[in-house]
């Protein structure tokens, strides 16, 4: 008796739930995934994430879909200059745009694509958009009932909280919340950088920025749309955003008020504010308490940020998302019991993403601590020599 009769639902097309749905219906399943979007374009997913070969590559391996996963990621997106505010550089490492042996580690790839692949990768009808999931109910000791905000409502097998931060599904087997992690950042962009910002474009080169200094940062990534995204980073209390009293919604008003945050900072440094040309969004950095655990519950499990999240100090939150996908979907195809199978799944994932969790928290501490330009350049050559 296998599980391939079982009706698994995934709450989230994020890419630990596309990851989940892909590698099970490879094998013959099929799941559901509700998605509280409306379509695939409703919403910008955001910026360039790099998948390391143990976690995410591995992942989208499990999946059949490496090798269209380098077709389209950006190896010279792996580039990396470390700099302080003077401008000080504390690392420098050009990655080329033909791979070497070497450069497979941390391909970039742009959200949006990333999300594409695996969407495209699935069967039309195991999307259902336009399902915002409001909460599940126990139906027996195994089943869940789930309710729709569009009023629908479905009993499920197994339901996977692949909802990412602020889960709905969580309270079912924890009671821990996303809690504000002592970081906010203030994400701007420069559009069409090469054109509107060409000696910034030089500048940033084709990967990731960062300036540390302060207690705070300036973090540049160059995107494959060939916009560089910049986030402002500071260590500060919860109402840091609110107490600047900076028109986020203004950007020309909020620009010069930006820049004040860093007026001893170098000139091309500065300008990673001064051209920004698109909208301006703060957001708080929220996290789980480091090593997530809970007792395992009959017919339900989380993936990914409803059961891990982190900072992005580490860029760790979308590789751990889709190997969680990948892990519990093997886990259900190589048990004959949905409960075993879900059981070591959850095992095997508090222990690799707990060892994560903390790396992410020890490197969001040393992003804003004293020296931290230094501190972070010799961590990143210790990892080079290794
Ligand atoms: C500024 C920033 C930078 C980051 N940079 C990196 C990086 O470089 N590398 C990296 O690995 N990670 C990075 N992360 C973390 C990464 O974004 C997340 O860890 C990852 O997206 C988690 O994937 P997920 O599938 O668990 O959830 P999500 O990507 O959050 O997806 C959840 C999905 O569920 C849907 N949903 C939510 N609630 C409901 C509901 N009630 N009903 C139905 N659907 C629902 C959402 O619409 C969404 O589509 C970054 C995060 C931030 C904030």
């Amino acid at each position: 008796m296998n599980n391939l009769s079982k009706r698994i639902a995934i709450i989230g097309a994020g890419p630990g739930g596309l990851t989940l749905a892909r590698v099970l219906q490879e094998a013959g399943y099929n799941p559901v995934v509700y998605e509280g979007e409306a379509s695939r374009n409703e919403r910008q997913q955001g910026g360039t994430l790099d998948l390391e070969t143990d976690s995410g590559q591995k992942a989208l391996q499990l999946a059949g879909l490496l090798e269209s996963f380098y077709q389209v990621c950006r190896f010279e997106g792996q580039s990396t200059k470390i700099v302080d505010k003077s401008g000080k550089v504390y690392q420098d490492d050009t990655a080329d745009e033909v791979p070497g042996e070497d450069h497979y580690s941390r391909p970039e790839i742009d959200r949006t694509v990333l999300r594409d692949l695996l969407l495209d990768s699935l069967r039309p009808d195991t999307i259902q958009w336009g399902y915002k999931c409001l909460e599940a109910t126990p139906v027996d000791d195994h089943r869940f009932e789930l309710h729709f905000e569009n009023g629908k409502t479905d009993v499920v097998d197994l339901v996977v909280a692949a909802d990412g931060a602020f889960s709905r599904i969580r309270p079912l087997v924890s009671e821990e919340k996303a809690e504000y992690s002592g970081v906010s950042m203030i994400e701007l962009n420069i559009l069409d950088a090469a054109n509107e910002s060409p000696e910034l474009t030089a500048y940033n080169g084709p990967g990731t920025v960062y300036a540390l200094d302060d207690h705070k940062g300036i973090m540049a990534q160059m995107n494959g749309d060939g916009r560089i995204r910049v986030y402002l980073g500071f260590q500060a209390g919860r109402d840091f955003l609110e107490s600047l009293d900076i028109p986020y919604d203004e950007p020309e008003k909020a620009k010069p008020k930006l820049v004040a945050l860093f007026a001893d900072w170098a000139d091309e440094l500065q300008k990673y504010i001064t051209s920004a040309n698109d909208v301006i969004t703060p957001r708080r950095i929220y996290m789980l308490p480091v090593s997530h655990t809970w007792e395992s519950r009959a017919g339900v499990t989380l993936i990914g940020d409803a059961a891990h999240l982190m900072s992005p100090f580490a860029g760790a939150g979308a590789n751990l998302a889709m190997l969680d996908g990948a892990e519990l979907a093997l886990s259900i195809i190589n048990n004959d019991d949905l409960d075993t199978a879900v059981r070591q799944y959850e095992l095997k994932m508090f222990e690799y993403a707990g060892a994560t969790a903390a790396e992410t928290k020890e490197n969001m501490e040393l992003f804003f601590s004293d020296n931290a330009a230094a501190r972070l350049g010799e961590l990143m050559n210790s990892f080079a020599e290794q």
